[in-house]
């Protein structure tokens, strides 16, 4: 039944671009989706999957309509009522809580949720369970970028805004495919170099990919290898005098350390490390030193690595020697892969952040997000993250983990050592609107949930922009909306201040949660947000603002000194190398029209046609050494476990890397092509994100016995 009026504005619910779209409610329930001309991101435009993402609604096929529940791990789950589960589940909580402590449940959610449910599962956890274990799948995707900003510019704040690339006259792509991952923000790209063809861009990849169509150079860098890149980059910069020492002595701090160690390596020797020619480094390098707006835009190649703060820190570094950030046209632009991921960042929803950019290690903060919410004091210890829930899953400091919209038995790193993990797990419970992911098979009690337009609330793009998502068709069965469900939960646990009349009243509890922060919206309503269609933070009540397109104009930092902070980042190696058992590097990344584990877009006959089966990318040098042809099937097997996928013979590739999408498991294939089986579970030491690009493995030809 339709419920609102026809082609309501929203916004997409797949990548952190945050294209706005129309939706129609038609008179079967089910919704048309276009690109809404209207909105300043992709003024109507959409990619493949934007443009079915009706599907995701209409095709109900798989939804989970009821609650189910489980008494014991022998017996069989049968359908509940919304209080038989959630008093159950309170039940089992409140015991584990009062024999082990709080530490000893979790929850585990999504880059997806919207900001209203990440709120207040960030209220419950962190304010009344009292422990830090709420980490996200965001901990996959942006942790590194997040610790990067923090580090370098004081907080976690992403200073630019996309129309800043129709103002750069030279754009950095590194670590990302954004003509595959984001391809509406890289048609904007496209058409701003269409139209000033002396714009340069430099694209960094260790495969040739259809974003290199575009480059001006490719750097098809060893992966891994980006930070000695960021220091061989910086040093042709000093050594042509490109550096902005105004800016340096006025704004910035660490610069002497840091030119010591660009120094302590030759250009030549960097370009020989790297595996590219130095000539291209120097040709990138001329480009960023001669650039009036310097832009650059990475993804989950800088981010998902061992040393990925350190690839992070050593590109912002390249922005801070140049003056290019706070002005038109330049700075960093982290490219999220999630919907959400930065309204998460917002309410603090990771296992060690806090409300508004607060610090967990603070106890004025702490005390104020207490007093705020009128809770028990907030614990000072940080949760556990994602990879380290699992494991404390399966040596038993975990007893409880409840899975919100994430599929984890596909996403997360050697997964084999996470689905043993689950299946030791005391109480699973599983939130989601799928009867298909993996984890559902563990779970004692299965939670439906709301779908994208089923639900209202907001989210936040890439670039800081909130937008406001309304409620379009009922949802089905009686499956809930995620905020509804938590908020339920902590009235069973006997919890004040959840029993909120509406979704718009959390919102305003978040925006006044913000009031002074460096991150205050305390001016936002919904009422605002329907009007103005969307705004960049910050927008603070009062002050005569329309949104904060870019940040550091004042160039004052949010460190302490008000300086920027140039970090001597030193070359350090955490991967698991290749040796002679497992000769070769994998590296793993999306497809085209898919996206994360295909919960949604494997539902769309269109978008499964592009590439309708699992792959491992290899050079034809190293196909031919193992004999290795076309549509071959290959064994790729690593210490950890092993995928068999047909080969794909590809000159873009180097020797002796290969390639496998993430986005195959048992949902569209079988437990053979998921690329987690062999991915490695180091992690970088301080954003404790995974090594997704990297790790040994060894290649063989499958013989059918
Ligand atoms: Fe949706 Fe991203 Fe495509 Fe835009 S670019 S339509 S946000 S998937």
């Amino acid at each position: 039944m339709a419920l609102t009026s026809p082609a309501v504005p929203s916004t997409c619910c797949y990548c952190g671009v945050g294209c706005g779209v129309l939706v129609r409610p038609e008179k079967n329930g089910d919704v048309t989706v276009t690109g809404n001309p209207d909105y300043p991101v992709n003024r109507g435009a959409l990619c493949s999957k934007g443009l079915n993402l009706q599907y995701t609604v209409n095709d109900r096929t798989d939804r989970l309509l009821f609650p189910q529940m489980r008494y014991s791990k022998s017996r069989p789950r049968q359908r509940v009522s919304w209080d038989e589960a959630l008093e159950r589940t309170a039940a089992v909580f409140k015991t584990f809580i009062e024999q082990y402590g709080p530490d000893s449940v979790a929850f585990y959610a999504s880059g997806q949720c919207l900001t209203e449910e990440y709120y207040v599962i960030n209220k419950l956890m962190k304010g009344f369970i009292g422990s830090n274990n709420l980490d996200t799948n965001s901990r996959l995707c942006m942790s590194s970028a997040v610790v990067g900003y923090k580090m370098a510019l004081g907080e976690d704040s992403v200073p630019v805004c996309y129309d800043d690339i129709e103002l750069a006259d030279c754009l950095l792509v590194t670590g990302a495919n954004p003509a595959w991952c984001h391809p509406i923000l890289w048609r904007r790209v496209e058409a701003h170099k269409a139209a000033n063809p002396a714009t340069k861009i430099i694209v960094v990849d260790p495969r040739v990919t259809d974003t290199c169509a575009l480059a001006d150079v490719h750097l098809q860098l060893i992966p891994g290898t980006d930070v000695v890149l960021h220091q061989a980059l910086a040093r042709v910069l000093l050594e042509n005098g490109d550096l902005d020492m105004t800016f340096i002595e006025q704004h910035a701090e660490g610069f002497e350390a840091y030119r010591a160690i660009i120094l302590e390596r030759t250009v030549a020797e960097s370009a020989r490390l790297c595996g590219v020619a130095e000539a291209d480094i120097r040709l990138a390098a001329g480009y960023i030193g001669s650039a009036q707006a310097f832009l650059s835009m990475w993804t989950m190649g800088l981010n998902q690595s061992a040393v990925g703060v350190d690839k992070n820190l050593s590109l912002l570094n390249l922005h801070l020697l140049t003056g290019q950030i706070g002005k038109p046209g330049a700075g960093p632009l982290s490219l999220t892969g999630q919907p959400n991921a930065m309204g998460g960042r917002e309410v603090g929803g990771l296992s060690n952040l806090l409300p508004a950019h607060r610090n967990l290690a603070d106890p004025a903060h702490r005390a104020e997000v207490q007093q705020f919410w009128g809770s028990g004091p907030l614990s000072e210890k940080p949760g556990f993250t994602a990879t380290e829930m699992f494991e404390a899953l399966e040596d038993g400091r975990l007893k409880a983990i409840w899975i919100i919209c994430t599929n984890p038995l596909t996403s997360l790193p050697n997964v084999r050592q996470a689905e043993a993990a689950l299946a030791k797990a005391r109480f699973v419970v599983v939130q989601d609107i799928s009867s298909k992911p993996e984890t559902l098979a563990y779970a004692d009690v299965i939670l439906p949930a709301a779908a994208w337009a089923e639900k209202e609330g907001t989210m936040t793009n890439s670039e800081r922009r909130i937008s406001y998502l309304p409620r379009v068709v009922a949802a089905p069965g009686e499956a809930l909306p995620d905020a509804e469900i938590i908020c339920r939960f902590a009235q069973k646990m006997g919890f004040a201040g959840f029993d909120f009349p509406t979704t718009e009243a959390i919102y305003q509890e978040h925006t006044r949660l913000t009031a002074g922060t460096t991150l205050d919206i305390s001016g936002l309503t919904y009422e605002v947000l329907r009007q103005r269609g969307s705004v960049q933070w910050p927008y603070q009540a009062g002050a005569a603002t329309t949104g904060t397109p870019r940040l550091f104009t004042d160039r004052q930092f949010y460190t302490p000194s008000g300086r920027a902070r140039i970090h001597p980042v030193a070359v350090a190696g955490r991967s698991e190398m290749p040796d002679e058992d497992f000769p070769f590097i994998l590296t793993t990344g999306r497809i085209r029209d898919q996206w994360h584990t295909m919960t949604k877009t494997g539902k769309v006959s269109k978008l499964r046609q592009h590439i309708p089966q699992a792959f491992i990318e290899l050079n034809p040098q190293d196909a031919a050494a193992l004999q290795v042809a076309e549509g071959d099937l290959v064994t790729v097997s690593s210490r950890r476990g092993e995928v068999r996928v047909a080969a794909r013979l590809s000159a873009g590739i180097r020797p002796g890397v290969v390639f496998l999408p993430m986005h195959w498991g048992k949902l569209l294939g079988s437990d053979l092509h998921r690329a987690n089986n062999v991915t490695s579970g180091a992690v970088d030491p301080v954003s404790k994100e995974p090594d997704f690009k990297f790790c040994a493995v060894q290649l063989t030809k499958y013989c059918k016995p």
